[in-house]
C-alpha cells in the first residue's frame, strides 16, 4: 500500500443551468473550462470541468447540469461546503469583486486564517480561504482575470457523525494526520500533498437530512498517482470490508468509488488516478472550447449535441 493518499483531485456536484453556471465560474472566480464532455452514464446532459490552466488533480470542480432538478439541501452524507484556497492578503480584493458581482458574501475565521462564504447560482456553498499554498498553473488568462486567482481546492466540511470511523479511513488508512481542532471541526491533512491536501470533518451528533439537487455535492475524489497505487488502494478497501467498485474509465481519469455508512458516513468518496489527464483530446491552448466525447459516443455526436444546450463562453 502507498504510504498515503496525496489530497484532492476533484470534487462534484449537480447545477442548475450550465450557462449561469459557466458564467460565474469562468467570469466571476475565474477558473479556466477546461473540459466540456457528457455525463458517460447519461450522455444526453453534460459534464463540465473547472480547474486551473491545466485542470490539475487538486484543483477541479466537476457539474452535472440538471435544470429541471428542484434545489437540493446539504446534510448527512453529503459534502455540506467547498473551499478554494486563495493567496494570504487577497481576502479583501475578493470581497470586492464578489460584491461587485451582486454575490452576497458573509465573513467568518477558521483556524486562524479568515474565510469569506457564499452561494453560487445553484446554491452550492462556497468558501474562499487565504492561504500559504501556491499554484504555478493558476488559471491567469480569463474573459475576467482575478488579480490573485484561485490556486487549488482547500479543505471542504464534510459531516460526519462522532462514533463513525471516518477519521480512521484518513488516519490509518488513507495516511493523513490531524492537524488542528476549532470548534467541533477536525481538520485532517495529507502529508504529501502539493495541492488541496485536507478536509475538515465537522463531527456532530445530528445533522439535517440531505437532500440530492441543484447545489448539492454528489461526490468527493482523493488521488491515486496512477493505477497501480488506485488498485492498492481499493485491495486495502475490500480487506476492511469496505464494498468497493470496479475501476471505471473516465477517459481523463480511471476512477473507483465506495460509499459505507461507518467509513465514510455515507458520503460518496471515489479514488481518481492522475492520469491521462485532460490534455488526451485537445491542446492546452484551446481547452474547453470543444464538446469531446469517448470512441462509444462519437458515432452518436449529432444525436448528443442537439439534445445539449448551447453555451456561450463570458466575454471580456
Ligand atoms: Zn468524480
Amino acid at each position: 500500500m502507498p504510504p498515503s493518499l496525496p489530497g484532492l483531485h476533484h470534487i462534484t456536484a449537480l447545477s442548475g443551468a450550465a450557462q449561469d453556471t459557466l458564467n460565474f465560474y469562468a467570469d466571476v472566480l475565474g477558473l479556466r473550462l477546461v473540459k466540456r464532455t457528457v455525463n458517460f452514464d447519461d450522455p444526453m446532459t453534460h459534464h463540465l470541468y473547472y480547474g486551473d490552466a491545466v485542470g490539475r488533480p487538486g484543483t477541479l470542480l466537476t457539474f452535472f447540469p440538471w435544470p429541471q432538478a428542484q434545489p437540493g439541501r446539504p446534510g448527512a452524507g453529503m459534502v455540506q461546503a467547498l473551499s478554494f484556497g486563495i493567496p494570504a492578503g487577497t481576502l479583501d480584493d475578493w470581497a470586492d469583486r464578489l460584491e461587485a458581482a451582486d454575490v452576497a458574501i458573509q465573513r467568518a475565521e477558521r483556524f486562524g486564517a479568515p474565510v469569506l462564504s457564499f452561494g453560487d447560482p445553484s446554491g452550492l456553498s462556497l468558501e474562499l480561504v487565504a492561504t500559504d499554498a501556491s499554484n504555478d498553473t493558476a488559471w491567469t488568462e480569463g474573459p475576467n482575470p482575478p488579480e490573485a486567482p484561485l490556486q487549488s481546492l482547500h479543505a471542504p466540511t464534510l459531516p460526519v457523525f462522532p462514533d463513525d470511523r471516518t477519521p480512521d479511513l484518513f488516519t490509518d488508512l488513507f495516511g493523513w494526520e490531524p492537524v488542528g481542532t476549532d470548534g467541533d471541526r477536525l481538520r485532517l491533512q495529507a502529508p504529501d500533498a502539493p495541492l488541496a491536501p485536507a478536509v475538515d470533518l465537522l463531527r456532530r451528533d445530528r445533522h439535517p437530512s440531505g437532500r440530492m439537487g441543484q447545489g448539492t455535492v454528489h461526490h468527493i475524489a482523493f488521488r491515486a498517482r496512477n493505477a497501480d497505487e488506485q488498485a492498492q488502494w481499493q485491495a486495502a478497501l475490500r480487506d476492511r470490508g469496505v464494498q468497493v467498485t470496479e475501476v471505471k474509465d473516465r477517459r481523463y481519469f480511471q476512477s473507483i468509488y465506495f460509499r459505507d455508512p461507518d467509513w465514510t458516513s455515507g458520503l460518496l468518496f471515489e479514488i481518481a488516478t492522475d492520469g491521462p489527464g485532460f490534455l488526451i483530446d485537445e491542446d492546452e491552448n484551446t481547452l474547453g472550447e470543444t464538446l469531446q466525447l469517448p470512441s462509444s459516443l462519437s458515432n452518436r455526436r449529432d444525436e448528443i449535441e442537439a439534445a445539449l444546450p448551447t453555451l456561450v463562453p463570458p466575454r471580456p
